[in-house]
């Protein structure tokens, strides 16, 4: 062990998108990692939420995986590398022969790096498939096609430190920073509240988001309770109320016509789908009295620079693409886009959600976002690659999900947990056990794991180089202390051995993080000015495209990223939830995170600090449906829907709405998935976490 690897380096939270600069410390021991905060971070300035702080406590765990594992006769065995590398290569060439390369799919991980989703997607497309995917399917897939077809970039329009210092609004959708982008929250929005910005939130659920701004409180914030899965007529309501408003007062200029007029289309469409909208009607269908929108709409349209933040709460709907569209109708038609405090945000997930989908872990694009039914793009990138790229989107992961054991017959799996992430996750676990052949990469045995036929150890987030890519944009270096265990590998490692044996090839070989970055950007345009060095300490705003840049903060301020180079109005109309309350089901049943736990819980459960705060999950129950059902609050309930049910402890609360109640997905004993719709939106193929039927039953012995 080198000296210098016991001085601290400097690296990125595991956790969130927000991309928190933390500092990492080696003891006297490998695996004895401590962390230490990092003063000047150019995210977080040294502050750091309770995730953060406890992140190296996985780092040493002891479920930790330390030797390759092969299945046999039922049960794991110990075995090499070599053995594992040998089933793994022999298994995908036997599936393409058999079936043909798109009977394999490839799961890449947001909670890796840049350069191994590269990899991997490298691998799939080399293979001969574009079924590759990642998480980001399950989180923010209608939220990046929506603003990727009208205005141009499947990613936040603004950056925090602009919003933080510009925004006089913060319209917050479907998205509780409070509770899952803590400092964002702390550091950034609350600091724009304690300047003069307001608070409009739009949430069925309140939470911490609505405590820490103390929205309930004060006239100048609000808190629209909605009901889940009425986004869409809430929003018409606003659009209406701005455009009708600005018929009579055009001198107030709720609608920038000069914007509309230069850098927009589809603004008649817009019209016309809200000619006839019963403004009244709506509001009953939302459950939230009609003035209170139409002030919240009056706050949005009447502010300088108003900014829309949009999370899952938006984008997990069979209807998602649409919601965030409705979003984007409202930045369009007052202008609140292509300047700082302004645009739609939408709030990532995990630390690289956001970068998985930059370097191509998608089955539509390439690195860059560049579509592989594009004939220019694909000869691009083919050219650097040496192959040929099939020219056919492949299929999404719950698409995959759906075909094992009828057309898809292998999985390579790195760092995901699709057993417990994806909806209706009781048939996920029946439907993996059909696969011939399933290869998961991961530090802990998960709950998609045991059902592998190959397990390799990887490495954890705190032993390895690599990039990520935050919530807005900034791609960020990570550096890693030793290795805890010595027959552990780094996923980079891994994919570049898969991917030389597979192809028997020199074009995997890569020395380091480094030199898999310099090929990522040679096809990725819109991180081909950046380097390592470039990158530095403080990282890089993506798009970036020539060395020297210094990256965009904020995007569009003179044209959209459009073939026309004008931004995309579309009037949307309301689509209930695929399954609504009916006799048997008579409740619906939404779902969302929790600050201490993270999305299947595999590193947040094992984590002392965090498990203690929140060891099981619960359910969210209004007193008057507590009394109708005779609930007692912290009794165990069975909450059921068409899919499965949990025992979980019903916490009597009026966070939620009468009607409605609210679980999480992070506990494996009792997850929301395996209780939620597998319904997908049809062009972004996002499942509708958010809305489903659901019944509780009560008098269980505990
Ligand atoms: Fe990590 Fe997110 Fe917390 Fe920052 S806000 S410390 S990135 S979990």
């Amino acid at each position: 062990m080198s000296s210098d690897k016991r001085d601290p380096v400097k690296t990125i939270c595991p956790y969130c998108g927000v991309g928190c600069g933390i500092q990492i410390q080696q003891g006297e021991e490998p695996g004895d990692v401590q962390f230490m905060p990092w003063g000047d971070a150019p995210v977080n300035e040294g502050r750091i939420c309770i995730k953060g702080g406890a992140a190296t406590e996985v780092v040493d765990h002891e479920d930790r995986l330390t030797d390759p594992l092969i299945e046999e006769d039922g049960e794991f065995r110990e075995a090499t590398w070599e053995e594992a590398y040998d089933r793994i290569v022999g298994e995908l060439e036997r599936i393409r022969e058999e079936y043909g390369p798109d009977a394999m799919g490839f799961f890449g991980s947001s909670k890796t790096m840049n350069e191994e989703n590269y990899l991997l997607q490298k691998i799939a497309r080399r293979y001969g498939t574009n079924n590759v995917d990642n998480c980001t399917r399950m989180c923010h897939a209608s939220t990046v096609w929506a603003l990727r077809t009208s205005l141009g970039a499947g990613a936040m329009t603004n950056s925090m430190r602009d919003l933080r210092e510009e925004a006089d609004v913060f319209w917050i959708q479907g998205a509780n920073p409070g509770e899952q982008h803590p400092i964002a929250n702390s550091q950034y929005f609350r600091q724009a509240v304690l300047d003069g910005a307001t608070v409009i939130q739009v949430d069925p659920h309140a939470n911490k988001t609505t405590r820490s701004f103390g929205i309930d409180d004060t006239d100048r914030h609000q808190h629209l309770q909605l009901n889940p899965g009425t986004d869409i007529p809430l929003l018409n309501i606003v659009l209406k109320t701005i455009l009708e408003h600005h018929e009579e007062h055009p001198e107030d200029g709720w609608v920038d016509e000069a914007f509309i007029e230069e850098r927009t289309d589809g603004f008649d469409h817009l019209k016309e789908t809200l000619a006839d909208f019963d403004r009244e009607a709506a509001a009953e269908e939302c459950g939230v009295p009609l003035e209170d929108i139409e002030l919240a709409a009056k706050k949005y349209a009447s502010a300088d620079n108003a900014a829309i933040f949009t999370g899952m709460g938006m984008s997990q709907h069979a209807c998602g693409v649409d919601n965030v569209q409705n979003e984007i109708n409202l930045a369009l038609i007052t202008g609140n886009v292509g300047r700082p405090g302004t645009g739609v945000n939408p709030l990532r997930g995990q630390n690289n959600v956001q970068g998985t989908c930059d370097v191509g872990a998608m089955p539509n694009v390439l690195p860059g976002y560049q579509l592989v039914d594009d004939d220019d793009s694909r000869a691009a990138v083919e050219e650097v690659w040496g192959f040929d790229v099939p020219d056919e989107p492949g299929l999404t992961n719950v698409e995959l999900s759906h075909e094992f054991g009828e057309s898809v017959h292998g999985l390579y799996v790195m760092g995901e947990n699709p057993v417990m992430s994806e909806p209706d996750a009781n048939r996920v676990a029946e439907r993996i056990q059909q696969l011939e052949f399933m290869v998961v990469q991961d530090i802990f045995m998960t709950e998609t794991a045991k059902y592998a036929d190959v397990i390799l150890p990887a490495t954890t987030w705190a032993e390895r180089d690599g990039t990520v890519t935050n919530t807005d944009r900034r791609v960020q270096r990570m550096r890693g202390v030793d290795k805890v265990h010595e027959n552990t590998k780094h996923d980079l490692e891994i994919l570049s051995t898969v991917g030389s044996r597979l192809f028997d090839a020199d074009d995997f070989d890569f020395e380091d993080p480094e030199a898999v970055f310099e090929e990522l950007r040679r096809v990725c345009p819109i991180y081909h000015g950046m380097t390592y060095d470039a990158l530095g300490e403080e990282g890089l705003h993506w798009p970036c495209y020539e060395p020297g840049d210094e990256g965009d903060p904020y995007l569009y301020e003179e044209e959209f990223d459009t073939e026309s180079g004008l931004g995309h109005i579309e009037g949307v109309s309301h689509q209930p939830p695929k399954e609504t309350p009916d006799d048997e089901y008579p409740l619906i049943l939404t779902t969302a995170r929790l600050e201490e736990h993270y999305n299947t819980g595999t590193m947040s459960r094992r984590s002392p600090t965090l498990n203690r705060q929140t060891p099981e999950n619960f359910v969210d129950v209004h007193p008057n449906d507590a009394e109708r059902y005779g609930i007692e609050d912290g009794e165990d309930v069975v909450l059921k829907s068409r899919r499965g049910e949990i025992t979980v402890q019903a916490q009597v609360t009026e966070d939620i709405k009468e009607g409605s109640v609210w679980t999480t997905p992070h506990f494996a004993a009792a997850s929301a998935n395996r209780l939620t719709n597998d319904v997908l939106d049809e062009r972004a193929k996002i499942p509708e976490y958010k809305a489903a039927a659901a019944e509780i039953e009560v008098g269980i012995e505990s």
